[in-house]
C-alpha cells in the first residue's frame, strides 16, 4: 500500500479512512480545509508505529489553484503521485426547495461535485504522467444522490453527480489501470450528521434494517477494500453502505 491522500481527512469518514489505510501500511496525505483538524488526524496516525510518514495539507478542493498546488506539494513530499485517493470532503447546506437560495445551491455543488472533479482529474493526470499502471480513486457519494431526501436538493444533486462522474472516469481511465469507484453511505455517525436533531436520528435508526446508524469505520472498511488488490476487477461501481436503508 502506498500514498493515499484523503480529502476531508480531518473529520468523520475521511479520518476513519486515513486511520484504516495507515494501519495497512499506507503513507497518508491528510488533506482538509481545516488545518487543525488535518494536523489532529496526522497526530493520531503517527501513534500507529508503522514508521510511515503521514503529512497534513491544507487545501480547498473546490479551487483549481489550490488543487494544482496541493498535487505538486504531495508529489514533492512523497516523491511519487498518490496511487490511492479517497475524496471524502463534503458539505451540506440543507433547505427545502421552495426556500433554497441560489448561493446555497452553488456552494454545495462547488465543494461536493466540482471539488471531486478537480481532485479526480489531478490525481489521474499525475498517475498517467508517471506512467504507472495502477491506481484506485474512491469518491464519497451518498445514498441521497440515488433516492433524494427532504431538504437536500442541492446535496442530492451533487452526490448524483459524483456517482455519474466516477462511472465516467472509470471508463476513461481503465486503459491506464486506474480504477474509480464510489461509496454511497446512508446515515453515518459523524460531525456532519451530529447536526441533525436526535429525534430525527432515532427515527432514521428505527428505519434501518440493521438497526443502527453507521460508524465511520463501516465506510472505511469498504474504502480499504476498494483501495486493495482484492477489488482489482471492480471499477465504475457504487457500493451502498447503508445498513439496508432504502432497499
Ligand atoms: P464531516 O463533516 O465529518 O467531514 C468533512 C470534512 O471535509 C471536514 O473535515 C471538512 O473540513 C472537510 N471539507 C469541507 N469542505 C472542504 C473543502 N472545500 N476542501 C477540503 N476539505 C473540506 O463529514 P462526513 O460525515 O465525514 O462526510 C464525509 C463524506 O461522506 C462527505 O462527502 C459526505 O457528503 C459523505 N456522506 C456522509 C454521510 C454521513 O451520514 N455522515 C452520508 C452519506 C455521505
Amino acid at each position: 500500500m502506498h500514498r493515499a491522500p484523503q480529502s476531508g481527512g480531518g473529520s468523520g469518514i475521511g479520518q476513519a479512512v486515513a486511520q484504516r489505510l495507515a494501519k495497512e501500511g499506507a503513507a497518508i496525505a491528510v488533506v482538509d480545509l481545516n488545518e487543525s483538524a488535518a494536523n489532529e488526524t496526522v497526530q493520531m496516525l503517527s501513534c500507529d508505529q508503522s514508521g510511515q510518514k503521514h503529512m497534513a495539507f491544507v487545501a480547498d478542493i473546490s479551487s483549481s489553484e489550490n488543487v494544482e498546488k496541493l498535487m505538486s506539494q504531495i508529489q514533492s513530499c512523497f516523491s511519487r503521485p498518490p496511487c490511492i485517493s479517497v475524496n471524502s470532503a463534503g458539505i451540506t447546506r440543507d433547505e427545502f426547495l421552495l426556500r433554497l437560495t441560489e448561493e446555497a445551491f452553488d456552494t454545495v455543488l462547488k465543494v461536493n461535485l466540482k471539488g471531486t472533479f478537480l481532485i479526480t482529474q489531478a490525481v489521474a493526470r499525475a498517475l498517467v504522467a508517471s506512467g504507472t499502471s495502477q491506481g484506485s480513486i474512491i469518491n464519497l457519494g451518498s445514498i441521497v444522490g440515488k433516492v433524494g431526501n427532504l431538504g437536500q436538493i442541492n446535496y442530492a444533486a451533487s452526490k448524483a453527480g459524483v456517482e455519474a462522474l466516477t462511472k465516467t472516469a472509470a471508463k476513461e481511465l481503465a486503459r491506464y489501470g486506474i480504477r474509480c469507484n464510489s461509496v454511497l453511505p446512508g446515515f453515518i455517525n459523524t460531525p456532519m450528521t451530529q447536526k441533525v436533531p436526535q429525534k430525527v436520528l432515532d427515527k432514521v435508526a428505527g428505519m434501518i434494517p440493521l438497526g443502527r446508524l453507521g460508524d465511520p469505520s463501516d465506510v472505511a472498511d469498504v474504502c480499504a477494500f476498494l483501495a486493495s488488490d482484492d477489488s482489482s476487477y471492480i471499477t465504475g461501481a457504487s457500493i451502498e453502505v447503508t445498513g439496508g436503508l432504502y432497499l
